[in-house]
């Protein structure tokens, strides 16, 4: 299982240190989940100075797929990793909406970034609209293969796909669990008859939007949902440790 909080910009490097602290100090309660926090760029030093030497890792909120070049605003997996940061989410929809990320460039740091020797969760997802114009498989599936041409059969182990129905994000709208349920195994089948079988099994599908403690338990109840990742109700140490340990 894999919970990732994803702060969006969220955070000074103060404001992260002290929440990391009261992370590491509840550390023997996360149970034995891979847990990931993303702060903005500015906090990724003081978030690892802070989790060092615990099993709670650091990624990033994007991450650029060349190692270096003229690309203003942008940063590599070799700097993230540099930092000691081990992962990175890509394609978030907020960054699909407002910052002209598109199949392609998602590609391409899906691509960069496991080459680089990051981790990804790649974020895919519908729309309201597409969602009300019956068009969620078709931008389900177009949205998948894009990743998925790019993915070495090598790296399948560091990649987790999240499905983020974008008006179930920061709405407190939540998808049904069942419907969740059924868009991870249509995933997983996707998965499976590009990749071969094995290997579909092999990437973590996480199911984001509105997950709070009093919901995750319905998601990850799906055989096919491996995870979450949690935007707003990652922000307070309490609840997104009650994600966590979703179990008890
Ligand atoms: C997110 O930002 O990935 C997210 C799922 O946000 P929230 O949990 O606030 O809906």
């Amino acid at each position: 299982v894999l919970i990732a909080g994803n702060w969006k910009m969220f955070k000074t490097p103060s404001e992260t240190a002290e929440f990391c602290a009261a992370l590491r100090d509840r550390e023997a309660e996360l149970e034995d989940t891979d847990v990931v926090v993303c702060p903005p760029y500015t906090s990724l030093h003081h978030a690892v100075s802070v989790l060092a030497g615990t099993s709670i890792a650091v990624f990033g909120q994007s991450v650029h797929w060349a190692s270096e070049g003229p690309y203003t605003g942008e940063v590599s997996a070799t700097m993230l990793g540099e930092l000691g940061v081990t992962g990175a989410i890509v394609a978030h929809s907020e960054r699909r909406q407002l910052f002209a990320e598109t199949d392609e460039t998602a590609a391409l740091r899906v691509e960069g970034a496991l080459d680089g020797g990051l981790s990804v969760i790649a974020c895919v997802g519908e729309t309201e609209s597409e969602r009300e114009a019956g068009e969620t498989d078709a931008v389900l599936r177009r949205q998948v293969e894009a990743l998925r041409v790019v993915v070495d059969e090598d790296h399948l182990d560091r990649l987790a796909l999240a499905y983020e129905p974008v008006w179930a994000i920061g709405t407190g709208r939540t998808a049904l669990p069942d419907d969740a349920g059924l868009i991870a195994g249509l995933i997983r089948e996707q998965l499976r008859e590009t990749l071969n079988t094995e290997m579909g099994e092999q990437v973590r599908i996480l199911y984001g939007g509105s997950v709070n403690p009093g919901n995750i338990k319905d998601f990850m109840a799906k055989t096919n949902i491996d995870g979450a990742l949690v935007g707003g109700a990652s922000l307070d140490p309490d609840q997104f440790a009650a994600i966590v340990r979703y179990r008890i």
